[in-house]
């Protein structure tokens, strides 16, 4: 089997703004997150990201825009990033969608096609929401500061400062 970091897009990768982010260029990769995900992959971490994208569903961006968001992510991370899920359901628009975190159907998917060990795995979120989509498959969490920055007490695993912190403990700080 094998160990993943599920990684949230907004607030943990990318800056996140309230307005939503689907320009590339407006799309603002946080600092150290390239060298970050370097170093999981190194670890041997498999490494999805697993992100909400109800503006498609509010008619503001298509799923292209999210597509390309993608490829310019992958692109500033070397291509180290093994698979992109996203939902573009909202239950007020279009649909409501197991996908959808809190629900945590992308995160299902991955596992299965990844043949993931989930004792071993991550995920690395910015919301409450995605600490709960992580529980909701036995998946331990680390919550990060970059993002929402959400000061409601969560029941996350771990906190970290950001995506270079998270690592340092998930991969241990000498490597
Ligand atoms: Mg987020």
């Amino acid at each position: 089997m094998n160990k993943a970091v599920f990684l949230d897009r907004d607030g943990v990768l990318n800056e996140d703004n309230p307005d939503y982010v689907w320009e590339v260029g407006k799309f603002h990769v946080l600092p150290r997150v390239p060298e970050a995900i370097k170093r999981l992959k190194e670890a041997g971490f498999v490494l999805v990201v697993v992100t909400n994208q109800s503006g498609i569903a509010k008619g503001i961006y298509t799923a292209q825009d999210v597509l390309q968001c993608w490829e310019y992510l992958q692109s500033v991370c070397g291509g180290l990033i093994d698979a992109h899920y996203f939902a573009p359901y909202h239950p007020s628009y279009n649909s409501a969608s197991l996908t959808r975190k809190p629900d945590s159907l992308m995160i299902e998917k991955a596992i299965a096609k990844f043949n993931i060990d989930r004792q071993a795995s991550w995920l690395v979120g910015d919301s409450e929401r995605d600490i709960i989509a992580a529980h909701k498959q036995q998946i331990r969490t680390i919550k990060v500061r970059t993002g929402k920055n959400e000061t409601s007490p969560t029941e996350t695993d771990l906190w970290a400062n950001d995506l270079w912190e998270a690592c340092d403990l998930i991969v241990g700080k000498a490597s």
